[in-house]
């Protein structure tokens, strides 16, 4: 079952690394330009997560086919929030989202060597991600910060669901008002590590 977990990782490394590689070999981009990129890239990722998680995968729509569509690719996950075969993007709901970013970014800079750099960029950025979401439902991490995030996500799970979207910093919920101080609300028993 866990090894399914590794699927993403197995799956955009090869392809992040020949798409770098394309572009480095291409030369359109010097090394502090292809740098520059690929960081936006990792920043963009958060407004990804956070769109995406906002108002796709907790849209209420009256259309039935997509409930079932944010069902599979979110709300399943809220429905068993420890459940591993939950837990990570499917590669079906991955693919096309990363196409579509790659066309747009190609589109938006005129340069697909430079749409790959950022490409690459985004690939850390959702690797930090799936990474951070397992820690917050699996791990038991020591740091102050990695501990604020995994609460952080929880209580997203846990009676806060209009609130708390992202998972890899809570930036963009402070920006855009969905942002909640955790206060006194306890992480709930039931995600605790020795539950399981
Ligand atoms: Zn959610
Ligand atoms: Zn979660």
């Amino acid at each position: 079952m866990r090894g399914r977990l590794l699927i993403p990782f197995c799956f955009y490394t090869p392809l992040a690394i020949a798409l770098g590689s394309a572009a480095a070999l291409a030369g359109r981009q010097g090394w502090s330009e292809a740098l520059l990129f690929a960081a936006a890239g990792l920043m963009s990722w958060s407004a990804l997560e956070y769109a995406l998680h906002r108002f796709v995968f907790h849209h209420e729509s009256r259309s039935q086919a997509v409930r079932e569509l944010v069902w599979s690719a979110h709300l399943s996950h809220h429905d068993a929030p420890k459940a591993l075969d939950r837990l990570v993007a499917s590669l079906e709901l991955s693919i096309p989202i990363a196409t579509a970013y790659w066309l747009l970014a190609w589109a938006a800079t005129g340069s697909w060597s430079a749409a790959c750099w950022l490409f690459v960029g985004l690939t850390m950025g959702y690797f930090c991600y799936e990474w951070l979401h397992f820690q917050a439902h699996h791990g038991r991490p020591r740091s102050r910060l990695l501990r604020y995030l995994r609460r952080y996500h929880l209580l997203h799970h846990y009676g806060s669901e209009g609130r708390r979207y992202g998972v890899t910093s809570p930036l963009l919920d402070l920006a855009c008002g969905t942002f909640e101080r955790a206060g006194r609300e306890r992480t709930p028993e039931r995600e605790l590590p020795q539950s399981r």
